[in-house]
């Protein structure tokens, strides 16, 4: 799973709860992030093998730090408790929600491997593997990514406010990220290191996040001009 996983923070976003884009940007991908990082340091193993699986290279055979269903758990509490400590640090006015907003994010990224995964999940440490393979199935997997991706981006436009050009913004991001998806799908290509996959991961992932912060900027001078 890829650019489904941001469907999650596209949908949980709302005028509300008023949990910036990119913070939910993050939410979505924190595992990955960790998974990234502890594959950078050596503790998690990861090989890219050409036709691994139909629609991904990444044979993720030792992550059970970032990956098991218990640290999902335990991350994604860890993300929420983050969020609510830097929040009243910050004298925000977030609901009171807010934090488990943040923290069901974290471990939605976790259930969507689930269905994209083949059996390299653990439930703890690393036993008892679970996953469905829709990996296996590339077309499928395709179709799931790029329909939660609407469904999400959908649910934002419907539930926040906002000028019609940053709507704009937001639809074309929309349309990048499927482009990505397609590349990333179909476009054959040798597989990297998994030192170069991981540092890849970071790159894009901390691009979007960048992206999901401008765009929520996007008009928002002209809207208080009008007030
Ligand atoms: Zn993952």
């Amino acid at each position: 799973m890829f650019v489904g996983h941001y469907s999650v923070a596209f949908a949980a976003r709302s005028e509300r709860n008023k949990i910036p884009l990119w913070v939910l940007f993050i939410a979505v991908q924190f595992l990955d992030y960790i998974w990234a990082t502890l594959v950078l340091l050596g503790i998690e193993k990861l090989r890219v093998i050409k036709g691994f699986t139909a629609g991904s290279m990444l044979d993720s055979y030792f992550h059970p730090y970032s990956h098991s269903l218990v640290t999902a758990v335990i991350w994604s509490c860890v993300a929420a408790l983050a969020y609510k400590v830097i929040c009243s640090r910050h004298g925000s006015h977030d609901s009171k929600s807010a934090p488990s907003i943040v923290g069901l994010p974290v471990f939605s990224h976790w259930i969507l491997d689930l269905i994209a995964h083949p059996r390299d999940l653990a439930i703890y440490d690393n036993t008892w593997k679970v996953g469905f393979g829709l990996w296996n199935y590339r077309n499928p997997e395709f179709a799931l990514e790029i329909a939660l991706l609407a469904i999400g981006i959908v649910l934002y436009l419907a539930r926040n406010v906002m000028p019609a050009i940053r709507k704009g913004a937001v639809i074309a991001f929309g349309v990048a990220l499927v482009v990505i998806q397609i590349g990333d799908t179909y476009v054959p290509r040798n597989p990297l290191t998994d030192k170069q996959t991981v540092m890849g991961v970071w790159v894009f992932y901390t691009l979007f996040v960048l992206v999901a912060f401008f765009i929520e900027r996007i008009g928002s001078g002209r809207q208080t001009n009008i007030r």
